[in-house]
Parts: C-alpha cells; sequence; structure tokens
C-alpha cells in the first residue's frame, strides 16, 4: 500500500503546522511519499513565501534592491528550522542563491526555491530522503509534461524510499526549471502518485474537503463526502474553485482516488474523489453533490420561423460562432428558435459584427440579445436516479420570487442549469442549498 501526500502552503506554514504535517504522516506506514508546497501564510495579512519572491524578481527587474524582501523568506524558514532543532543549512543555501540572483536567475528557478526549502526542511524533520523535482519532473519544449519520461524516472528515483518531492517545478529538456502555473504543487502531486501506481493520492490542505457550495454565498457549507471525477469537472466547469486543473488528469487516468483532507482536521475524511461510487440506490445520501454558479452570461436567441424543419441553420450559426472564436456554453432550443449561451466578456468586442454574421448567414426572423444572465448549477451523479429533483429546483426558486430565464439538462442528467438575473445569483444557490442541504 503506497498514499502519496500533498500538503499546501497553509500546512507548511511555521514548525506548529510542521508539526501537525509529522504526526499525519506517523500515523500510517503507508504515507511514504509527502510532496509538499512553499511555506503560505500562518495569519490572515501573511505572505505566502512564493508571492515574496515574484517580488524578489521584479525588483530585480527594475534594478531595485530586494534584501528587505529576501530577509523576510530566509527568516521564515530559519525560524520553523530553529524551532524544530533540525540541521539543514539554511543559511548555506540563502547565501547562495542570493548569488545567482546577482549573476542573474530566471523567474521560475527563483520562485521555485521556496519549495526547494520547504522540502529540504520537511525531508529533515521527517528522517526522509530529499527527491529534488529537477531530477524527475520533465517538461517537453512546448511546455507540457513529458509523461513517460517523467513517471520513468520517479520510479527509478524513488524506488523502495520514503521521499519529500518539492512541488510546482521540474526541468525542461535544455536543463533550465520550469514552474506550473500558480497552485501548481497540486500537478506535482498528482504525477507522482500515479508514476508510483499510488493506492490513495491525499492532497493536505486547510478546509476538510470540498464544500457543497461557495461559502462566500452560503454560509458554513457541508463538505462533500463523495464526488466522482466527471462531477467535479461539472461543478469546477460552473465556477466551483476546486484544484489546480492540471491537478485531476493524471490520477484520473489511473483510476487513482483523490482525497481531499484538513490538515487542522486530520480525523475529518475529507472529500474522497474516485471514478465511480457504489452508492447509486443509497437513500441515505444526498441526491444534489454540489451546487456552483458564474455570474455575466449572454443569451442570444435567434428565431426564425420553420427552424426546426430546415437543414444546416444550426450549422450556419454554428460557424459563425466559431469564426470569432466564441465557445458556446449551452444550447437550449425550441421549435422555431435556438439560444447560444455565451460568456459576456467574450463577446464583448465582437458582438454586433457576429450578429450582422448570422443575420447573413440565416436571414432569421428575430436575434435578441439578453445580458447579465448568471448560471447556476445542480450536479449530482444521483440526480438520474430520483423523480422529482428538477420539480424542486424549479419550485423552491419559484417560491423564492426567482425568475428561471433558461433551463438545461446535461443528457447524462448529472446536473440541472437554470439561468437567472445576475441579480439573483447568490439567492438562487442559497435557496437551493437550503432545500436540499439543510
Ligand atoms: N507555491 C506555488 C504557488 O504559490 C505552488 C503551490 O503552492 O502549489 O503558486
Amino acid at each position: 500500500m503506497l498514499k502519496v501526500l500533498k500538503f499546501g502552503g497553509s500546512s507548511m506554514a511555521d514548525a506548529k503546522q510542521f508539526e501537525k504535517v509529522k504526526s499525519i504522516v506517523e500515523a500510517d506506514p503507508s504515507r511514504r511519499v509527502v510532496v509538499v508546497s512553499a511555506a503560505g501564510k500562518r495569519f490572515k495579512n501573511d505572505h505566502k513565501l512564493t508571492d515574496l519572491l515574484y517580488l524578489c524578481y521584479a525588483h530585480l527587474q527594475y534594478g531595485v534592491s530586494c534584501n528587505p524582501v529576501f530577509t523576510m523568506i530566509s527568516e521564515r524558514y530559519i525560524e520553523i528550522r530553529d524551532e524544530l532543532g533540525l540541521k539543514t543549512d539554511m543559511e548555506g543555501e540563502l547565501a547562495a542563491l542570493r548569488e545567482k540572483m546577482n549573476k542573474g536567475i530566471s523567474q521560475d528557478e527563483l520562485v521555485s526555491r521556496v519549495e526547494y526549502f520547504a522540502a529540504r526542511l520537511m525531508a529533515d524533520y521527517l528522517g526522509f530522503d530529499f527527491l529534488d523535482s529537477e531530477l524527475w519532473l520533465k517538461f517537453k519544449f512546448d511546455g507540457t509534461v513529458d509523461q513517460e519520461a517523467t513517471y520513468e524516472a520517479l520510479r527509478h528515483a524513488a524506488d523502495g524510499h520514503s521521499v519529500v518531492i518539492p512541488g510546482f517545478y521540474g526541468t525542461m529538456p535544455d536543463g533550465t526549471i520550469k514552474t506550473f502555473s500558480r497552485g501548481g504543487s497540486d500537478i506535482t502531486g498528482a504525477l507522482a502518485a500515479a508514476a508510483l501506481d499510488a493506492d490513495v493520492y491525499e492532497n493536505w490542505t486547510d478546509v476538510s474537503g470540498i464544500l457543497m457550495a461557495d461559502p462566500k454565498i452560503v454560509e458554513n457549507p457541508q463538505p462533500i463526502e463523495r464526488v466522482t471525477y466527471s462531477e467535479l469537472r461539472e461543478l469546477s466547469y460552473v465556477g466551483a474553485q476546486v484544484l489546480h486543473e492540471g491537478t485531476i488528469f493524471p490520477v484520473r487516468e489511473k483510476n487513482i482516488p483523490l482525497n481531499i483532507r484538513n490538515t487542522n482536521e486530520p480525523e475529518h475524511p475529507g472529500t474522497m474523489i474516485m471514478e465511480e461510487f457504489e452508492d447509486l440506490e443509497d437513500p441515505a445520501h444526498r441526491f444534489i453533490t454540489g451546487i456552483a454558479g458564474r455570474k455575466n452570461f449572454s443569451v442570444i436567441t435567434i428565431t426564425k420561423n420553420g427552424m426546426s424543419s430546415e437543414v444546416g441553420t444550426l450549422h450556419k450559426i454554428l460557424e459563425v460562432f466559431d469564426h470569432y472564436g466564441i465557445v458556446v456554453e449551452y444550447l437550449p432550443s425550441g421549435i422555431d428558435n435556438v439560444s447560444l449561451v455565451v460568456g459576456s466578456d467574450k463577446i464583448a468586442a465582437c458582438q454586433y459584427a457576429m450578429i450582422a454574421d448570422v443575420q447573413k448567414a440565416v436571414h432569421p426572423d428575430q436575434i435578441k440579445v439578453t445580458e447579465n444572465i448568471a448560471i447556476v448549477a445542480a450536479v449530482g451523479r444521483k440526480m438520474a436516479f430520483k423523480p422529482g429533483i428538477s420539480g424542486k429546483i424549479f419550485a423552491t426558486l419559484g417560491e423564492n420570487g426567482i425568475n428561471i430565464r433558461m433551463i438545461t439538462q446535461g443528457p447524462e442528467e448529472m446536473n440541472i442549469i437554470v439561468g437567472v438575473d445576475n441579480k439573483d445569483f447568490a439567492r438562487a444557490i442559497q435557496v437551493l442549498y437550503n432545500s436540499f442541504v439543510k
């Protein structure tokens, strides 16, 4: 049994958090591969060390001294080392980095160093080997991960060892360091789990799993116990902030369960993400997995008498949208009309030209644009098995005076999507949450 664990910035923020990490790792002998982020915020207005290094880089670019910022970074890690009584030569490491900075260092290499230091300290603390991601995480020249070479190299390097790995970076074919986009340590963990065929990928953070709704909208939403990869994709597509987008792919491909856990509440089971669960008929479980949404869509409704019996009209309309590079998010249709739901910001620059082209292409009777529409999606794998879910959604919104401007349901009956006015967005999510969860 092998578990790959990734600890986020808040789990690495200070010596106390390091202690929690250690007791989590030591509680289970199968927790042998640990991926870490850079130290994050300890309190609300604190800094994440990665942000400080980006700031250092900006100083270097403009030839302004970054000493005060660099000192803040140095002090954080030296403090962690001293509080934990570790031996890592941070002073030597920091001096070497400072010298490199004077000579010229790439932004990616510089910002990756806080993951590197974090992993060095954590390896020292856990008594695990430090395994530099420079040695195994390989990018191709096009900036994507060379999965085959990466997996092979990690299998070789980690074979039988207990290791701590820095997240967020790897190397280009020419040996230079490249980072993922922000939050990318999640991907490092997922790649490590996939490479080593782990039994589970535990992603340790500061919340007890993925929440059923956005906590900025719903007060104290409950965490989701179990969610399938497809449900998660639906939820994050409509706006739920979950994991770094590249995270899912490597573990999903290998059918490795992903477990989101809370370092500050290690007993909580968190959220388990898997390809499927055997709980479809389980009445004890909720029929809605999560509720999410996004604001600021435009609905372009094209009406033409006899449209449904005309061949090729929809194709011509979509060709115009393609031509302008506009992604159509939803496509509800009637007999003589079709609505195309698109992001308002996406069409801002081309709306009138595009409508003129649709006019020329299909000669409709009317084209109407409705702006300020929000999309709210209720997602749940078990919805398909339970009659009355959509009825309950519509009734709930109706009873609360929220006008539904559009309805669509995915063909797999895993989601029900309603369009409401932007102004009703938050309340729509609140009333749906209350009616399905509370
Ligand atoms: N330290 C990096 C960042 O702040 C990567 C990560 O934390 O996942 O984006």
